[in-house]
């Protein structure tokens, strides 16, 4: 891939899937699986207050940070894009239920204990919310099951945050 091309599909900060190129991928893996598919919205807890005590660079920090351990603790061939300023999606199957829930756990476990060094020898740390969807029949379009990913992120941030929701039908 060429410079130009990567610029197209790389969010520049993150290095990880731009939107665009997010839904180039997800659509056609959404269309071609059943209930094994999942997608996760993830946003990052008070990014602004970050910002705000440590200023915007120590805020990009935080946010290359958290997206690298996200992207080793997903499976090789997940779908990981940045849709806007501090939230990212996931898309992947697994054969269980219970792989799945463990990817989130994992995730979420994960980024609660990286400390990101600061220039000054101290260390910052934050958390994520995560609402989880799960391609069930109702779920006719990759927008419809991001929809419900983002109804259970909304969950996940009034529910005290540094958790993941799940609606199961
Ligand atoms: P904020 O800068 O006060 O932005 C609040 C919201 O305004 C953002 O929510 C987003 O919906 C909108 N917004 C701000 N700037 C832009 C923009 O250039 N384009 C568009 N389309 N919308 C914009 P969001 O994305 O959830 O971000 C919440 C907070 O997270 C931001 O508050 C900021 O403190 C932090 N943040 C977001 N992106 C970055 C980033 O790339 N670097 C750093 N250091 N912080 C970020």
């Amino acid at each position: 891939m060429n410079q130009l091309d990567m610029m197209a599909t790389r969010d520049v900060l993150t290095r990880v899937l731009t939107r665009k190129r997010f839904f180039e991928l997800g659509e056609p893996l959404f269309n071609a699986s059943g209930s094994e598919l999942y997608v996760l919205m993830i946003d990052i807890d008070y990014l602004k207050k970050i910002n705000d005590q440590y200023g915007h660079d120590v805020g990009d920090i935080v946010l290359k940070t958290v997206a690298n351990v996200i992207k080793d603790v997903l499976p090789p061939d997940a779908i990981f894009g940045r849709m806007g300023g501090k939230d990212f999606s996931v898309m992947y199957t697994a054969q269980t239920h219970e792989v799945s829930m463990d990817i989130v756990s994992d995730i979420l476990k994960t980024v609660a204990e990286t400390r990101i060094p600061l220039k000054d020898g101290s260390a910052v740390s934050c958390t994520i919310s995560i609402g989880i969807g799960r391609k069930y029949p109702e779920f006719n379009s990759l927008g419809s099951l991001l929809q419900e990913a983002d109804i259970t992120l909304c969950q996940a941030k009034e529910s005290g945050r540094n958790t993941s929701i799940f609606r199961d039908r």
